[in-house]
């Protein structure tokens, strides 16, 4: 059991070089949250904060109410789980799990105990005789989760495990995580990676890292439907949501933007008359585009299409601008250099005022 506190947590390098600073958070146990966020936003320097691999310069870290700033790493009751599976070739499965314990000089029924568990957990029982060398990279893998488990830590830290992964061998790896944390819903699981589509799959709650702060903390669906702002709007959904710039010409319980492309949103978020005029950017997702004949809200030639099967991609180019993307169920090679309107569902227009959502 283990419940996480962060209170304005600060991480300055060498006295001058601030890269995360005023962190609040709170998770609690049996949580699996994931950071995720661009390279070099400081997802790795907050994990091995919490490891204890890391010093904190300002603020405070409690695990279950307790402080464990200055708590050596291990004695948190903390498990990192690294990147590279190295196990030690020349021991069996069973060896290469039970040595951490056999170090501390555990009774040998205990230790059988653990392993004999966390075997079944991992689905690794009936390799426990074997050498590495005859394991598949996902049971490799799993041994070396399974050299944390024995401990019985109260969190486990992963810090990007399935990028050295093939992309098969990835999304194999991805589901035995998250059958894994299935399989132990007491404990808390921190994870760390720069693939969203990651954080979206395996994430009770997403951690959205961005300029040394929490751009927002949510369940996966929140921040898909709900983005506070137009970092993570963009930065959750693939393609990217598409951004429109206009101004607002009516209010109420439904909003009216003017684009300067010369088209017309209307969004189910709600205005007032001290509202009228501001300057905002529309935000709409590539699947939530439908082409129309009526008012629309985007309206230009098609430059490229990249029919993918089930969907197809529309891209409008845009001088100095990112393009504008819309997925289209089906195949659509026809749209090719040819004139499309797009509008969306009120409810699925969002809009940001100075970087920050309106709703
Ligand atoms: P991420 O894991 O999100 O890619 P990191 O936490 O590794 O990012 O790094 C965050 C920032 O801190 C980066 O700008 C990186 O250059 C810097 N940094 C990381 N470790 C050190 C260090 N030991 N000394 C100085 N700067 C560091
Ligand atoms: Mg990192």
């Amino acid at each position: 059991m283990a419940d996480l506190k962060l209170t304005n947590v600060d991480k300055t390098y060498g006295g001058n070089v601030n890269v995360l600073k005023d962190i609040n958070l709170e998770i609690e146990t049996g949580e699996l949250i994931v950071f995720v966020g661009p390279s070099g936003c400081g997802k790795s320097t907050l994990l091995r904060m919490i490891a204890g691999l890391e010093r904190i310069t300002g603020g405070v870290l409690e695990i279950d109410g307790i402080e464990v700033n200055d708590v050596p790493p291990a004695q948190r009751g903390i498990a990192m789980v690294f990147q590279s599976y190295a196990l030690y070739p020349h021991m069996t499965v069973r060896e290469n799990m039970q040595f951490a314990l056999k170090i501390a000089k555990k009774p040998q029924a205990e230790i059988d105990a653990a392993v004999d568990k966390a075997a079944k957990t991992l689905q690794l029982d009936d390799y426990l005789d074997r050498l590495p060398k005859a394991l598949s990279g996902g049971q490799r893998q799993r041994v070396a989760i399974g050299r944390s488990i024995v401990r019985d830590p109260k969190v486990y830290l992963f810090d990007e495990p399935l990028s050295n992964l093939d992309a098969a061998l990835r999304v194999a790896t991805r589901i035995e995580i998250a059958r894994l944390k299935e399989a132990m819903p007491d404990s808390t699981m921190i994870y760390v990676t720069h693939d969203q589509v990651e954080a979206m799959t395996l994430a009770s709650r997403i951690v959205v890292l961005a300029n040394k702060g929490i751009a927002q903390v949510g369940t996966p669906l929140e921040l898909y439907e709900t983005p506070e702002n137009e970092f993570v709007a963009q930065f959750i959904g693939s393609p990217a949501m598409n951004l429109l710039p206009g101004k607002i010409t009516g209010t109420g319980a439904q909003t009216t933007v003017a684009l300067d492309n010369g088209g017309t949103a209307v969004t189910s978020i709600a205005t007032t008359d001290a509202d009228m005029g501001k300057q905002v950017n529309v935000g709409v997702r590539p699947e939530d585009f439908e082409p129309t004949d009526g008012s629309y809200i985007f309206k230009d030639t098609v430059d490229i299409v990249e029919a993918l099967g089930e969907v197809t991609l529309a891209y409008f180019e845009r001088e100095g601008e990112d393009h504008i993307i819309a997925k289209l169920q089906g195949i659509h090679h026809e749209l090719r250099g040819k004139e499309l309107a797009l509008t969306a569902d009120p409810s699925k227009v969002h809009m940001f005022h100075d970087g920050q959502s309106m709703r």
